[in-house]
């Protein structure tokens, strides 16, 4: 994977310029070669082949995976955007991670007991906020420049209103980058314009004028209302929820049921 010098506006403050690679979660949260793999799982639900069993067999199937070296991220970021908010907020952020993978491992994603963990909740929401910035597409800057002003002032806390912010913990499945995705509920006629980035131990959820996609998800946007330097210690526990289909937001189905649903569609379309 090459990565020479890409040019383009900075998705945060919107200048043009050189851009800089953004692992996106930071590099040192566990996104690097050793635990990040992609694969072509959409060919699941395209339903090419005969035994869904099989896409599961992940990694240790080359067919399906592709080793990314030096892990996931994209030319997003400006390099003053990047070291901004590198230094103010991605180093917490990659502690608490730390914290709660072990916490995931230790309890083998079960976690019944509620452990403490210590951080910065404003410096933690607003490394999310810009990860999701990241994956954005270019112009949520433009249309959101409140957001932008959330992120570029350190000390702010001003998440705009509309925004909301949720998680989950994430140990199985695979990682999400998905953006600007807008899901219909044809009974209530709402839809959520959602984005959603997972990447063990944690997954993320962002709404903008749009309710919960599931009540198995922890809303953190308070976070927004804590003071850049206070540090918590805190014990609530999230709900540790499996990702096993790549492309599809707020899908926390575990591999029995989507594997039971692809059956019963089999038959339904069989049938008809
Ligand atoms: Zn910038």
């Amino acid at each position: 994977l090459s990565r020479h010098k890409k040019h383009g506006h900075c998705k945060i403050c919107g200048s043009y310029g050189q851009l800089s690679f953004e692992h996106i979660p930071p590099k040192a949260a566990f996104n690097n070669e050793r635990f990040y793999y992609q694969t072509e799982l959409n060919k699941l639900i395209e339903r090419e082949f005969k035994e869904p069993e099989e896409y599961f067999e992940f990694p240790s199937k080359g067919k399906y995976s592709r080793k990314m070296q030096g892990g996931m991220g994209a030319y997003t970021l400006c390099q003053k955007c990047n070291n901004l908010t590198g230094k103010w907020y991605a180093a917490n952020y990659v502690d608490y991670a730390h914290q709660v993978m072990s916490i995931l491992l230790k309890s083998n994603g079960k976690t019944s007991l509620f452990y403490p963990t210590f951080f910065f909740p404003l410096r933690v929401i607003k490394q999310v906020v810009t990860m999701f910035f990241s994956i954005k597409h270019y112009g949520f800057n433009k249309n959101h420049p409140d957001v932008v002003k959330f992120i570029l002032n350190k000390e702010s806390r001003e998440l705009p209103k509309n925004i909301r912010v949720f998680t989950y913990f994430n140990l199985v499945g695979q990682p999400r980058r998905i953006a600007d995705m807008v899901l219909g509920n044809i009974s209530s006629h709402r839809i959520t314009k959602i984005d959603e980035l997972t990447f063990p131990p944690f997954g993320y959820v962002m709404t903008i004028d749009s309710e919960s996609p599931d009540d198995r998800l922890t809303d953190i946007t308070y976070y927004s209302d804590y003071r850049y330097n206070d540090f918590i210690d805190f014990y609530q526990r999230f709900n540790t929820l499996p990702t096993y289909l790549p492309y599809i937001p707020a899908d926390y189905r575990t591999k029995d049921e989507i594997i039971d649903g692809i059956r019963k569609s089999k038959k339904t379309d069989a049938n008809n």
